[in-house]
């Protein structure tokens, strides 16, 4: 019974006072070491006081009674060892004592001694229980051994009586232990009917006990369940062959309302069985004879539900509860295996969410949660059966279209999606229009590889991201070729710094009311060893998604500062400086100390210098960059919202963010053409940035026109191919002395 280990029969479940009570209750029968007690039951005193001396002992005590009714009533007061009885008693024989001792169901050990010669005497007290019978008059040896013999028989008596009373109480321990055990304990019959179950069964399964004894344990087996798992309950087999730990599901009694500690139809147990056996002998050989099984199942269903648990989590996405990338990958691989031997043609599409950044900036997390969830939801309707959708991971979606029997079956499912996505979402209690850029890859034309297609279809969303997005694609080859390049450029532009690529542009602002050129913005240019001038609208979205505009941003500041330094040493102490920089510039933690170090490195007084950062970047953690854009303006920096208006927030922010100037997006001025002299967003743009006390650039001016139109709405400072392209430091330098000597600017200063 090796199997019943501690842990399998826990002794904690036990209530201390049940096992006081298992342990400790009954009074054993009188003390085995220590003094035996005597009692002479003799009318002749002298005789009596003999027979003590004679058998006197330290570790005896005597009491004496002299008639048969002080005897019972010594009796009925203590207990004894062993009475030495005389026969005949002056108020009746000693026979009314035994019949006493029997009546009371006494245990003490009883001599008779008499002076009878006749044998009823004799035989009267040995019917009656007596244990030894001594004819007086004695021989004191004699005496001796009968007394020795008697309390040794007591002795032994005593002795077993006890061990019997210990077995008794661990047999109950013992069946106490297995009747409440956590664990079901069953014995199975040679025919695998139950000949035993604990309680356990009641609790666990619902079924009565007693309706299970004699019955055959199919009852209890799930049916469903394994051949191996249905043999194991039945183990005939004995030692490390027998079943451990063997999963079986056992059924469980159905009930009309919750009674059982699990809702399910089923639990599982981990079982341990093993064979019975009785050893008979059969000539000289020891024969096993087969009693049945003995077996010990433990409920392990919440552990298999954590395990279960743990295995959907691991293959779905937590949020929409979608298969995950794994998932979506072993499927994918699956489907594709089908398709080649059936000859089929399936589809993957990757589905990206078009702006799904904006609502989780600005209406937090919790929102933007809710939106993927109902997207989710929303994308699942246009698939098929037998289609899967995934969730990639953030606003991205996977579709694995198994069974198409045309290209164009994947197309008319994007459509449907982009059709089903035209009814606005309820967000934060407003409306979001989710779009969805779609990207569509075929196997076996794109691809042979899970990878391969995914990639593919990536790829294709990518190009439906860069033309505007809302619409879906096919992947075609010269996509790869596009896509191989754009990760050329990338592995080149992560050495363009070092090797000295990049160089800085200047492009002049200009004053209408100072009449002359007031600052410079620096604008990067990468010079391709065999590409030639690369600009910044090919490579800053690429630096930004490989985290390389990080040392960019570095380099073009400490460049564009060290220019200023030479310029200021020229005597154009007036000159301002912007640089522009990236949101992601922002998510650094070290981006404010950075600035300060560059502009002391070069003794500019950071008045000099005017930070841009575009409207998107301050909507995507606004809390994060104002606080960085305050420290920035108290170490006395400038800073401009680049392309103001093309944002998708209103001014509200403003008030939050104590910048110094707004720079009207190129998009505006273009359209002060062709005789539009005012434009409402301008002057509005203009009016709000007066009202805050903030600066109002204009940029992008190129022609004389908008630069009127500028002036009528109140925007003073302009910046554009009218007033100058962009320019190499020499040449904003020949200008800065030019307009010294002339004291001439662009011809508006003179209208
Ligand atoms: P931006 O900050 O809005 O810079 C102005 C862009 O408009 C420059 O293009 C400039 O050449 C162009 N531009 C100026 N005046 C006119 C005009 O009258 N008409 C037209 N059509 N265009 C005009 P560029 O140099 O190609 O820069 C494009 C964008 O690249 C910049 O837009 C800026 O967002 C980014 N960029 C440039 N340099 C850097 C840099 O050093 N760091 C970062 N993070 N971004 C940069
Ligand atoms: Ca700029
Ligand atoms: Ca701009």
């Amino acid at each position: 019974m090796d199997r019943l280990r501690p842990d399998t029969v826990p002794f904690a479940v036990m209530a201390i006072p049940e096992l006081e009570q298992l342990f400790g209750e009954p009074a054993l029968p009188a003390a085995s070491t220590g003094t035996a007690r005597l009692l002479v039951v003799e009318d002749d005193p002298l005789l009596a006081q003999s027979l003590i001396e004679l058998l006197a002992h330290p570790h005896r005590s005597f009491e004496h009674a002299r008639t048969v009714g002080e005897a019972i009533a010594t009796l009925k007061a203590q207990t004894f060892d062993l009475i030495l009885l005389d026969y005949r008693l002056p108020d009746a024989t000693g026979l009314t004592v035994m019949e006493w001792l029997c009546d009371a169901e006494r245990s003490e050990t009883v001599i008779i001694v008499s002076g009878e010669v006749s044998p009823d005497a004799a035989i009267g007290g040995l019917r009656r229980g007596a244990h030894d019978y001594l004819q007086k008059p004695y021989h004191p040896d004699q005496m001796r051994r009968a007394v020795d013999n008697a309390m040794r028989k007591t002795e032994l008596e005593r002795a077993n009586e006890r061990m019997r009373h210990q077995l008794e109480e661990s047999g109950r321990l013992h069946r106490h232990l297995i009747e409440h055990s956590p664990d079901l304990i069953y014995t199975l019959t040679p025919e695998g009917r139950f000949a035993y179950v604990n309680l356990r069964v009641e609790s666990l399964l619902g079924f009565r006990r007693d309706d299970l004894i004699g019955q055959h344990y199919d009852k209890l087996l799930w049916p469903e369940e394994h051949r191996q798992s249905r043999d194991a309950f039945r183990e005939r087999r004995t030692g490390a062959r027998a079943a451990a730990n063997v999963e079986v599901r056992l059924r469980r009694h159905p009930v009309t309302d919750g009674g059982h500690e699990h809702g399910t139809p089923y639990i599982t147990v981990m079982l341990n069985a093993m064979g019975m056996y009785s050893h008979n002998k059969d000539g000289n050989v020891l024969q096993p004879r087969f009693l049945g099984t003995y077996g010990v199942a433990r409920d392990i269903s919440d552990r298999k539900h954590a395990e279960e648990l743990v295995a959907y989590q691991a293959y779905h996405d937590q949020l929409t509860q979608l298969p995950n990338r794994a998932l979506f990958q072993d499927r994918l691989e699956l489907a594709m295996a089908q398709a080649q031997r059936r000859g089929a043609t399936l589809g993957v599409m990757f589905i990206d969410l078009d702006r799904f950044k904006l609502v989780n900036d600005s209406f937090g997390h919790t929102e933007g949660d809710k939106l993927l969830r109902a997207i989710a939801a929303r994308l699942k309707n246009c698939l098929r059966r037998g289609d899967t959708l995934a969730r990639q991971g953030g606003d991205e979606f996977t579709a694995l279209l198994p069974d198409l029997s045309s290209p164009e079956d994947a197309a008319t499912i994007a459509s449907k999606i982009l059709q089903e996505l035209r009814e606005p979402f309820p967000v934060a209690h407003t409306e979001f229009r989710a779009t969805v850029s779609i990207g569509i890859a075929l196997y076996p034309r794109d691809g042979n590889s899970a990878e391969a297609l995914t990639q593919h279809a990536d790829i294709a969303m990518y190009k439906v991201k860069s033309r505007g997005r809302n619409s879906a694609c096919f992947f075609s080859a010269e996509m790869n070729v596009e896509h191989m390049e754009r990760v050329t450029l990338e592995r080149e532009l992560a050495r363009a710094v070092e090797q000295g690529e990049l160089e800085l542009e200047y492009q002049p602002k200009y004053s209408l009311s100072r009449r002359r050129m007031v600052g410079v913005e620096a604008l990067v240019r990468w010079r391709h060893p065999q590409r030639g001038l690369i600009p910044p609208s090919e490579f800053i979205d690429i630096a930004e998604e490989s985290g390389l505009i990080g040392p960019i941003s570095e380099w073009v500041l400490n460049e564009a500062c060290a220019q200023m330094a030479r310029w200021r040493d020229m005597g154009y102490e007036q000159l301002q400086l912007a640089v522009n920089l990236s949101p992601r510039d922002f998510d650094r933690d070290n981006i404010v100390d950075d600035v300060c170090n560059t502009t002391q490195r070069h003794s500019l007084p950071p008045s000099s210098l005017d930070i841009e950062i575009t409207e998107s970047s301050l909507l995507r953690d606004t809390e994060g960059v104002a606080r960085k854009v305050r420290q920035l303006r108290k170490q006395g920096y400038g800073v401009s919202i680049d392309d103001f208006g093309t944002g998708f927030s209103s001014l509200a922010y403003l008030q939050k963010l104590p910048v110094t100037s707004l720079k009207i997006d190129r998009s505006f001025v273009r359209e002060l053409d062709g005789g539009n002299n005012r434009h409402p967003i301008v002057s509005a743009i203009a009016g709000v940035a007066h009202g805050f006390g903030l600066h109002v650039i204009a940029e992008g001016v190129e022609t004389e026109q908008q630069v009127y139109a500028l002036r009528a709405m109140g925007c003073d400072e302009m910046q554009g191919f009218y007033f100058g392209k962009p320019l190499p430091a020499a040449a904003i330098t020949a200008r800065l002395e030019q307009h010294q000597a002339t004291q001439q600017g662009p011809s508006v200063f003179h209208a």
